[in-house]
């Protein structure tokens, strides 16, 4: 066996087999996520390398497919989930309390009223608050057990706007009050464990400084809060995930030795442990999405080719602007094989799906091999935060995601179909769901 901590730093798209790639879809169907749980354990093995003593909890939403939670559990992370639902999974997936986070952002009644019923069946649980509502609700519901407090430390960084949560007034409490509300939680009873921000997704080599900083900061309130506690002050600091990806092909990999270097020396002496939450970083590139091609069509300005993923399979292009790779791998694959036909000019072409909106384009006058109706085209890193923001949006039903592991390939998630969309709309209609649920 390879020793995981020595795999490479990324997968590049060009690292996939084509012809694996077109078979998944000849046997699957398109659209179709594909997972590669071995990259998967490879990515976690290089971080619990990179941060030896850290605490690893994985950001659950990055993707939730019940085998990644299952294959990080086994690898030793812990599970670190944004709403109840994600609690449930983790549970479900084995999750032990004391392996789950849940971090509660403005939760709904809904979401509380159901952790607070698993944590008489899990105490070992940590809830982390981001505000001081949230403590007071959970009070409310008689929840005394382990609590961690979100801070804003005013500081974000990220690869976009709306993933910059650091400096967002909705994430945390102002760093400068958390001495306060936390020794006022530990006056109510509450077993008060740790601080916790996340500055945004997206943090890269070249954004080590602000990284320093806000883990300064972290380790500065970390020793107040502690020395206000008193008694055995905080057992973490927990300072959230972002470990970004590179996500164009040219792109250096994040160094991930220079980021815990960075962050050891910003933490300072300090009795608490050091918590990290990555999403994106254990999953983007273990995954890929396969569309094939319906239409070929020569515009004024450019060639459109229109796939048969869209905005509701894969949202981040059309979201966040975000930069996906794009290949065809029929092509590469008839080039695997020696094969002539193969030979296709290329030309800049714009990558659409069938979704009646604008923004529903994975590129645009990107340089590809012509395509052809019937290609199979991967769009690469596509194992974070893509099925997770899959929608039905045009009444599209999500599609299947495929699981592969070593030579193992099973589906972990079947494709929906239109009934599947409409379902929930027949059974209002047919009076089956005749008790509105609770509002928030
Ligand atoms: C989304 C999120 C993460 C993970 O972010 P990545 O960019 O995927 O690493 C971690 N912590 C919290 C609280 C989050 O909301």
């Amino acid at each position: 066996m390879t020793d995981l901590a020595e795999s490479p730093a990324v997968r590049r798209l060009a690292d996939w087999d084509p012809a694996d790639l077109q078979s998944l879809v000849g046997e699957y169907g398109s659209p179709l996520y594909v997972l590669d749980l071995e990259r998967v354990r490879q990515n976690y093995r290089r971080l619990e390398a990179a941060f030896p003593d850290a605490e690893i909890l994985y950001a659950v939403k990055a993707n939730a497919l019940g085998d990644v939670l299952t294959t990080l559990r086994e690898a030793g992370a812990g599970l670190e989930c944004a709403s109840a639902g994600e609690v449930k999974r983790a549970l479900d997936a084995g999750a032990s309390g004391d392996e789950v986070h849940y971090t509660a952002v403005n939760p709904p009644a809904r979401d509380l009223d159901w952790l607070v019923d698993a944590w008489r069946d899990h105490p070992d649980l940590t809830v982390t608050a981001g505000s001081e509502d949230t403590i007071d609700r959970l009070a409310d519901r008689g929840y005394n057990g382990r609590l961690c407090l979100r801070v804003n430390p005013g500081i974000g960084a990220g690869h976009h706007e709306k993933v910059r949560t650091g400096a967002a007034a909705k994430f945390g409490v102002p760093a400068e009050r958390a001495v306060e509300v936390l020794a006022n939680a530990a006056d109510r009873g509450f077993d008060v464990v740790g601080i916790h921000a996340h500055v945004g997704s997206g943090v890269s080599s070249d954004q080590l400084d602000a990284h320093r900083e806000f883990v300064a900061r972290m380790g500065d309130l970390a020793r107040d809060v502690s020395e206000a506690l008193g008694g055995s002050g905080l057992e973490f600091v927990d300072v959230g995930g972002g470990f970004g990806v590179p996500y164009r092909e040219d792109e250096e990999p994040l160094e991930l030795g220079s980021v815990a270097d960075a962050t050891r020396e910003a933490l300072g002496e300090l009795d608490a442990r050091l918590t990290i939450e990555p999403g994106r970083y254990f999953v983007a590139d273990a995954g890929v999405l396969l569309t094939a091609v319906n239409t070929v069509k020569a515009a004024r300005e450019t060639t459109v080719v229109g796939v048969d993923a869209g905005m509701t399979t894969l949202l981040r292009p059309a979201m966040y602007d975000a930069y996906h790779p794009i290949r065809n791998v029929t092509v590469d694959a008839a080039a695997a094989n020696g094969d002539d036909g193969s030979e296709r000019e290329r030309l800049p072409q714009t990558v659409a799906g069938p979704i009646c909106e604008s923004g529903d384009v994975f590129c645009s006058d990107r340089e590809l091999p012509k395509s052809e109706r019937g290609d199979v085209l991967a769009i690469g890193n596509a194992g974070a935060y893509g099925y997770e923001m899959a929608n039905q949006y045009n009444s599209r039903p999500r599609p299947a995601s495929v699981v592969v592991d070593g030579n193992a390939v099973w589906v972990s998630r079947q494709r929906e179909d239109v009934e599947d969309v409409i379902r929930p709309e027949r059974a209002a209609s047919d009076g089956l769901k005749t008790t509105p649920p609770r509002g928030e």
